[in-house]
């Protein structure tokens, strides 16, 4: 995720539902289970908190690793329990060094059928390198992107969990998408604000969608909201494209009483994978993402650092996130 100063100047309580039939596993399915027993489906901080825990033990989600094809699986695996279906996008995409790299998005739809579709997104991916790291040494290490990555598929996992136990006659599409941080280091030249070399797997799939024309009422990507004591501004691309996205969800945030998680302060634009689904598929998607002003970033203060690991996520943070999302799409 990266901050642009030129292009354009250039960039949910717990919802209550009748519940059918859910297969399960591990605290997700203690979740499902207690859910059953009471009758109505709740999002799970603890369930949400056990997918992010479970990404990063895999180790960095990096392109060609080990812990990048275990992970894939995974995910396709634990969304394939859930979802109504589930499919790979694999492909190629050239990094900024002019290598070529390889990359999966994970796609979960729910309702096929229907033609009114909500697109939730998040990347799964973590970045190769601390390059924000306060030691330099470790600029080369890949970091664990606990928050930066993890935290909002763990959200959405746990939102599959819970519409998987719902009547609800919308369609929704998750959509993970890969090679999101594999953008140019810092280190490497000082021309650092190349967008395009950022967001690999939503520019992959805005241009090729896994449903050819396929079309959704607006998207909501999930980005970095494990922080402990979230911040999230409306910031800059979001206030472009989707105004109305974004103070629908605001408000509904507010009437959670998550107000204080959910601010009405603006920040600058943002290059991240809403800015490329906005720009090439025109469908009305925002950022929620935790800002933090006091940070040399911007961004939270473990941001590209090897410190980005599973200690620093807060599973309220989560819940906050979910409860929201929840409310506005159901
Ligand atoms: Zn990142």
């Amino acid at each position: 995720m990266q901050r642009t100063y030129f292009i354009y100047l250039l960039l949910a309580l717990c919802v209550a539902c009748g519940g059918r039939g859910v297969s399960g596993g591990d605290i997700a399915d203690e979740a499902n289970s207690n859910s059953r027993s009471e009758g109505h489906i709740a999002f799970n901080a603890d369930s949400a908190f056990s997918f992010v825990a479970r990404q990063v033990a895999f180790g960095p989600r990096v392109s060609g690793s080990k812990a990048h094809k275990e992970c894939a699986s995974y995910l396709e695996k634990t969304l394939a329990k859930y979802a109504h279906k589930t499919v790979l996008q694999e492909f190629s995409a050239r990094r900024w060094d002019g290598a070529t790299v390889h990359g999966i998005n994970i796609i979960a739809s729910f309702n096929l059928s229907a033609a009114q579709r909500v697109l939730l997104c998040a990347h799964w991916d973590s970045r190769p390198y601390a390059d924000n790291d306060p030691l330099t040494e470790n600029y080369r290490t890949s970091i664990d992107g606990a928050n930066d990555g993890a935290s909002g598929v763990g959200v959405l996992l746990e939102i599959a969990r819970v519409l998987s136990a719902c009547n609800t006659q919308t369609g929704i599409d998750i959509v993970l998408f890969d090679l999101e941080d594999c953008g140019k280091p810092r280190f490497e030249t000082a021309n650092y604000g190349d967008e395009k070399t950022w967001c690999l797997g939503s520019q992959y799939w805005s241009e090729n969608p896994h449903i050819q024309n396929y079309r959704a009422s607006y998207g909501i990507l999930l980005d970095m909201v494990g922080v402990k004591n979230p911040r999230f501004k409306q910031e800059g691309t979001s206030v472009y494209y989707a105004p109305d996205v974004l103070n629908n969800v605001w408000k509904t945030a507010s009437a959670l009483g998550y107000g204080s998680a959910f601010v009405y302060e603006k920040s600058t634009p943002l290059i991240d994978d809403h800015l490329f689904i906005n720009q090439i598929t025109g469908i009305p998607t925002i950022d929620i993402i935790s800002l933090d002003g006091s940070s040399n970033s911007g961004f939270f203060k473990h941001w590209h650092t090897t410190e980005d690991n599973l200690s620093n996520v807060d599973k309220k943070s989560l819940k906050t996130v979910g409860d929201v999302v929840l409310k506005v799409i159901l």
